[in-house]
């Protein structure tokens, strides 16, 4: 004999119902079967909410009884050939009448007491238990209908009924003892008082009934049918990666679900559990997958962690105070008031002090329970020896499971560091003397990230994803995403990192996905999106509130740069190639790096100096491993070095720097690497980060451009004065021709003291063959005093550029 229950998905309407009859027919070839059926998918919430409405003496609940009524006709004429369908048509409106009589009285009486509450939603079975029985009646002549109500007998805990075991277990066998049929239908959920009033088991308690008939009769097996693949290592609605755990024991199954792990009704396990039947979760639209197996033969698996679960609307009370230390009884009082007022408590903890004591309750108990503990100690709260109870509303349980938690170290310590990591705050902790489950209470908002965040830690090879929000998608910003689309796969496989994108933007358009955007598509998904807007940008990574979230700033915007802040502050990472935040007034580049540490949100710009050279890593390097960096001599502007290069007798200094801005070595404006500026700006990076404190107007800076061309205000007239200057540049490129020498742009750093200047570089200097765009830096430190540490390579370019910054996004991957 097998107990099979199908929930509500799986028979939400004539489709699903043909599957279920599969399943059912299937079976019973081999076995007798017991099939206990929830309402259709919905229907119970509807009939709530029809039932609340008449009391509220709002008449729209007559809309929600029609739409009951066409839900149940529709389907049972899909299922039942026409020549047969009117006399049950027939009695599916008669069950909707009563239906209909009683919301009427609750509307006129404006009342609806938990007794009539039970009555309306044992309509849903009720309904969808008949259609059932008759449909397979069409296909098996041995198969029959019992109402559960005759058999399971409860106490009158009207919502959540308790069980008279010993009654009910009577019933059931005396009636299957003298029952021959095959396979009989029963509904879910409901019950009845000794004297035959209906009462339910608790929301999802179609589970507990098919256990509860399972277990007094000892059937082989129970199978619980739903819409997933068995029980996932967390919800699979929340965290994609999720996966079904193949078996696993009584106790850990029943930690998840009471933590929240709503395929399977938390008291579905007592009445199996001591006859050892095994539970069997399985998916009626996906029958062949193995499902969950629940039994006490559990194969040991190596990873000692089984799931993750959660449960939302949990409110925290605190209740603490002097009065509590060493006073006996003050816990029992607590516990007191709370089981009078029926509040269930989910989750306890007790400083070693005894000075405070914390529980969580659900939301909807929170009034109730703040009146209740403050009425309770009214006294000691009068004599300031408690305080009145602190109420934390809109928060979440977050769970670890597993059996074989308790051998292993260090487990709440990953658990915590991992929540840490993504700036998670923890308000409460719980560990069960069992060890079988760790527990921490989080908010609401942080739900998502936290259950995805433990899930990637304990159940994902280490892999990490990481979520880029991506700003700029000009030159350098299209061979990133390039890149990226490139190696996705490489990183998976090799550095157990998933990269996605979540979110584009230029000036014009904005586009998000939370699931990753195609990167293959990007252009038209951009095009065809939202109008671009900062604000609301970072309002919406906020909102995301994903986990390894990185912000990439692939602009020269200044308005852009000064968003770093808001990011760093919600825990995203920062990885940007725009050098104005970092050259910036100290006090604001001191600002992003102490928020960087402070909110433990990763803040890069390797790409600031050199593009994809690893010069500020080196320098990073130097400093940490106690190094001291003295002076600094480098060519650093790749735009000015091929200019320079470039020029020559043959072409004209305006033609070269055109060049030079069609093959994307130079900044947008042309002039911010012809100013010197932007050498001004990395110089002055290098020297802060290897700790010294300056400002850029400390930085000598001799302009090799006339006045006039500094004048220009627009790229156009920059370009003119370029011709109109001819003759300068050519006065230059004479004099270096005349001292045997070459042109550099040369960036310095000594005794405190920085400059940028034009040079005469002699042919015996470092810097004499430098070619094309590159750069070259010489540290001189402490450690490197005769012979510099040398870096040099190209220092421009969209994909040199863009691969420093995937290497940044790397880093942060790595960590
Ligand atoms: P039914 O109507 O079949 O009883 P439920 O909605 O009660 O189905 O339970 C199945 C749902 O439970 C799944 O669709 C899933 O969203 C949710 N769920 C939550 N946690 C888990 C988990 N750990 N494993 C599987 N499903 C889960
Ligand atoms: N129909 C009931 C509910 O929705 C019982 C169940 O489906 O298990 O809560
Ligand atoms: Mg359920």
């Amino acid at each position: 004999m097998k107990a099979l229950k199908f929930g509500g998905t799986s028979v939400a309407n004539a489709q699903n119902i043909k599957l279920v009859l599969n399943i059912v027919l299937h079976q019973a070839k081999q076995d007798k079967l017991v099939v206990v059926v929830s309402a259709l998918s919905k229907v119970t919430d509807l009939l709530q909410l029809a039932a609340t409405k008449a009391a509220a003496k709002d008449e729209s609940y007559k809309e929600i009884v029609a739409e009951i009524e066409k839900k149940h006709l529709d389907t049972l004429k899909e299922l039942i050939p026409v020549s047969q369908q009117s006399s049950l048509l027939s009695h599916i409106k008669r069950i909707i009448n009563h239906l209909e009589t009683l919301l009427d009285g609750c509307f006129l009486l404006g009342e609806l007491s938990r007794r009539t509450s039970d009555t309306i939603l044992s309509f849903g079975e009720l309904l969808s238990s008949y259609i059932i029985a008759e449909a397979l009646k069409q296909n098996l002549k041995n198969s029959s209908y019992k109402d559960s109500r005759e058999l399971i007998k409860t106490n009158s805990n009207f919502g959540k009924a308790a069980v008279n075991f010993e009654l009910t277990n009577q019933n059931i066998t005396e009636f299957f003892a003298s029952d021959d049929s095959q396979v009989v239908v029963m509904p879910g959920f409901i019950a009845s008082t000794l004297d035959g009033i209906t009462t339910t088991l608790g929301r999802g308690g179609s589970d507990y009934t098919a256990a509860i008939i399972a277990g007094a009769l000892h059937a082989s097996d129970l199978e619980i049918w739903t819409d997933v693949n068995g029980m996932y290592t967390a919800n699979p609605k929340i965290v994609k990666q999720a996966r079904p755990i193949a078996s696993i024991s009584y106790q850990e199954a029943m930690e998840l679900s009471h933590f929240g792990a709503k395929v399977l009704f938390p008291p579905t396990i007592q009445p199996v559990l001591r006859k050892n039947i095994p539970i069997h979760i399985k998916n009626t639209f996906e029958p062949e997958a193995i499902g969950t197996c629940i039994s006490n033969n559990v194969f040991h698996h190596t990873n000692p962690v089984k799931g993750i679960s959660h449960i939302d609307n949990i409110t925290l009370i605190t209740l603490e105070g002097s009065g509590m230390i060493g006073v006996s009884g003050s816990s029992k009082r607590l516990f007191e008031v709370l089981s009078q007022e029926n509040i269930n408590v989910i989750f306890i903890t007790q400083a070693s002090s005894e000075h405070s004591i914390c529980i969580g309750i659900l939301n909807t108990d929170a009034d109730l329970a703040e009146n209740a503990i403050n009425k309770a100690f009214e006294i000691e709260i009068l004599q300031n020896k408690i305080d009145s109870c602190i109420v934390e509303k809109n928060l979440c349980i977050a769970a670890l499971v597993g059996e074989n938690m308790k051998n292993h170290q260090g487990l709440s310590g990953k658990m915590f560091s991992t929540l840490g990591k993504n700036n998670v705050n923890i308000r409460a902790i719980a560990q069960g003397a069992s060890e079988r489950n760790i527990s921490v209470v989080i908010n609401e908002r942080d739900v998502k990230k936290a259950l995805n965040s433990l899930h990637e830690r304990f159940f994902e090879d280490n892999t990490k994803q990481l979520n880029l929000f991506v700003m700029g998608v000009g030159n350098v910003g299209e061979k990133f995403i390039e890149q990226i689309n490139q190696q996705k796969k490489f990183l998976k496989d090799n550095l157990k990192i998933n990269l996605r994108v979540i979110a584009l933007s230029n000036s014009r358009k904005m586009h998000f996905d939370e699931d990753g955007i195609d990167l293959k598509s990007w252009q038209s998904a951009l095009e065809n999106s939202e109008e671009a807007n900062k604000e609301l940008f970072i309002e919406k990574v906020k909102k995301l509130n994903l986990r390894n979230s990185i912000f990439v700033d692939i602009t020269a915007n200044e308005t852009v740069s000064r968003t770093y802040e808001h990011y760093l502050r919600e825990n995203v990472a920062v990885v940007t190639c725009n050098k104005i935040a970092c050259s910036s007034a100290y006090d604001n580049y001191k600002n992003l790096k102490n928020l960087s540490r402070k909110f433990n949100a990763p803040f890069l710009f390797e790409t600031n100096v050199g593009a994809g050279l690893p010069i500020i890593d080196t320098v990073k390097n130097l400093v940490a491993s106690g190094d001291k960096v003295n002076k600094i001599q480098a060519v650093l502007s790749g735009s000015l070095n091929f200019i320079f290069n470039n020029f020559d007798e043959r072409s004209s200094f305006h033609d070269v720097v055109k060049e030079a801005g069609v093959q994307g070595f130079t900044e947008p404006d042309p002039k911010i690497d012809l100013s010197g500026i932007d050498v001004a700006r990395k110089i002055l990076i290098l020297i802060r980060e290897s700790g010294y404190q300056m400002e850029i107007e400390e930085i000598e800076n001799k302009s090799f451009l006339p006045a006039a061309c500094m004048d220009t205000s627009n790229n156009e007239d920059f370009f003119k004065s370029l011709i109109e200057h001819k003759s300068h540049f050519e006065g230059i490129l004479a004099e270096a021709k005349e001292k045997d020498s070459r042109l550099k742009f040369v960036a310095q750093f000594e005794n405190g003291k920085a400059s940028v200047d034009l040079q005469f570089i002699p042919k015996d200097h470092p810097f004499y063959n430098l070619e094309g765009k590159d750069n070259i830096v010489l540290f001189y430190t402490d450690r490197y005093v005769d012979q510099p540490l040398l870096i040099k390579g190209a220092g421009a370019g969209a994909a040199v550029t863009a691969s420093g910054i995937f290497a940044d996004v790397i880093r942060i991957g790595n960590v």
